[in-house]
């Protein structure tokens, strides 16, 4: 039976991710009397007790309005910091002192990458891998290769079903939103395939640049930042088959099964693009070929889906922040009623899945006057008002993590699968186009998709 982690242990504890995610969610979970268990805090920054307290009332004070003290209070007595190195033995022996009557912790490695290898090698040889479980951030690996030894120095510490794989789309409620809309609603699912749907468009868009983070950002780019795992596992959501059972495996199998039958991307179907201004930022190589954005054409090799364009794009400095994805549907076969001249008659449905996430479904609706023709009209849903508060992606992960549930976390599997996807696009030789800030990126991606639906914003 899978028990509930009895301690956390957060790595980079003093990081970005930490202070903005969190520690916030941890704050809620000791509101929904979910955790209350030692919370360690390692980094190699000399903080004591106190200093992480105030750093995680700060990072709270942050993500809420106004801090209940006496939810806050019990986070900080459960909190407590261990600074070391993480190639020093001791570092590791004084955690495991620390964990002596845990037994079932939970390892959060918000780090950099390059040093996961040394921390996994560290709690194993003090035994903490055996009875631990570990959470890894993306980016898992820069391509498949570096993806596969990551598993493989993961896999040689801990057993599968102690790996938890965050790719933090997972947990947004509104992207899990995806599957309960075609699984749970008999009127859509008739209709999903290449008889119905002309193509299906998914962006990412970004309204600010790398936020002072150029540095890190010029080593990884628009594709392997966001189209490898945000954008494919939302492709996988809206492309895959039903489950066979209701159960995490079934799922996880038909996730994977969905991108199996995603060919290769191709560099020809691809604009990739860098903001104008990008190369001044700190950090950033001044001849530097990292693209801030990307636009490509997936296509998915089955008998639902042939024939059907799935046009993906993400970038940065982009006119707003949105992420949505737009299912074009075919015209109707016969033009009994012509659309109004200027509008389209296609019908859309329109999944906003970032902040103020709903969705909106526009119809044609006979227009007003002596002539019979139609034009779109929407209906629309706003899941906030309509459902109240949704969880944060960061407080379900943990949460899930903590119970040893895998739902919402990647496969091994999975991940190689996005790698493959996306390898033939990665680090292009050719240069990437430039775009102004608050524009949807280089014209060429315009012709790509021959027309995108500009997203709510
Ligand atoms: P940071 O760059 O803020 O680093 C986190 C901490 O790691 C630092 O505070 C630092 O702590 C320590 N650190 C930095 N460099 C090294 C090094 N070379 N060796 C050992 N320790 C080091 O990272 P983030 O918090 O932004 O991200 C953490 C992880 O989460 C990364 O894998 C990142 O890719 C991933 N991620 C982050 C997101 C975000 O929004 N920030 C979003 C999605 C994923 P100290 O010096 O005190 O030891």
């Amino acid at each position: 039976m899978r028990m509930r982690s009895d301690a956390v242990v957060l790595f980079g504890v003093t990081g970005d991710l930490v202070s903005k995610k969190l520690f916030p969610a941890l704050y809620e979970l000791t509101r929904r009397d979910r955790l209350d268990v030692p919370v360690i805090g390692v980094a190699r920054s000399a903080w004591d007790d106190q200093q992480l307290v105030t750093m995680a009332r700060k990072s709270v004070a942050e993500a809420n309005d106004e801090i209940d003290d006496e939810i806050f209070d019990q986070l900080a007595d459960n909190l407590s910091m261990i600074s070391g190195n993480y190639a020093d033995p001791t570092t590791y022996q004084r955690l495991a002192q620390r964990l002596r009557d845990a037994e079932r912790p939970v390892f959060y490695l918000a780090i950099p990458p390059a040093v996961f290898g040394s921390v996994v090698e560290g709690l194993a040889a003090v035994g903490l891998a055996d009875r631990g479980r570990v959470i890894v951030e993306k980016p898992f690996g820069r391509d498949l290769a570096s993806s596969r030894e990551l598993d493989r120095t993961l896999g040689a510490a801990f057993a599968p079903e102690r790996v938890f794989r965050i790719d933090h789309y997972l947990g947004k409620e509104a992207v899990e939103g995806l599957y309960a809309f075609r699984f749970a609603n008999r009127l859509f699912e008739p209709l999903w395939n290449n008889e119905h749907i002309d193509n299906i468009q998914v962006t990412l868009a970004e309204g600010f640049g790398t936020q002072g983070r150029a540095g890190f950002y010029d080593t990884v780019g628009a594709t392997r930042d966001v189209l490898q795992n945000h954008i494919l596992q939302v492709v996988a959501l809206i492309a895959m088959e039903a489950p066979a059972r209701d159960d995490t495996e079934a799922f996880r199998e038909s996730e994977a099964a969905v991108l199996r039958q995603v060919a290769p991307l191709s560099p020809q179907s691809t604009v990739r693009g860098q903001y104008a201004g990008y190369r001044d930022e700190p950090g950033v190589a001044t001849d530097s070929n990292t693209e801030t954005f990307v636009a490509t054409r997936l296509t998915v090799d089955s008998p639902r889906w042939a024939g059907v364009p799935f046009y993906l794009r993400t970038g940065k400095s982009l006119p707003g922040t949105a992420t949505e994805v737009v299912v074009e549907f075919k015209q109707p076969q016969r033009s009994l009623i012509p659309a109004e001249r200027g509008t389209t008659a296609a019908n859309l449905l329109r999944f906003r899945l970032g902040r103020g996430d709903g969705i909106t479904m526009s119809i044609q609706a006979k227009s007003p006057g002596a002539e019979v023709a139609s034009r779109p009209v929407d209906l629309s849903v706003d899941f906030g008002a309509a459902l109240g508060r949704r969880q944060e992606a960061y407080e379900r992960l943990l949460d899930d993590a903590m119970d040893g549930q895998h739902l919402r976390f990647a496969r091994a599997e999975t991940i190689e699968q996005e790698w493959r996807i996306v390898e033939p696009i990665l680090d292009l030789p050719a240069a990437v186009q430039s775009y102004e800030k608050g524009t949807w990126g280089p014209a060429d991606a315009d012709a790509l998709a021959g027309g995108w639906h500009t997203p709510d914003l």
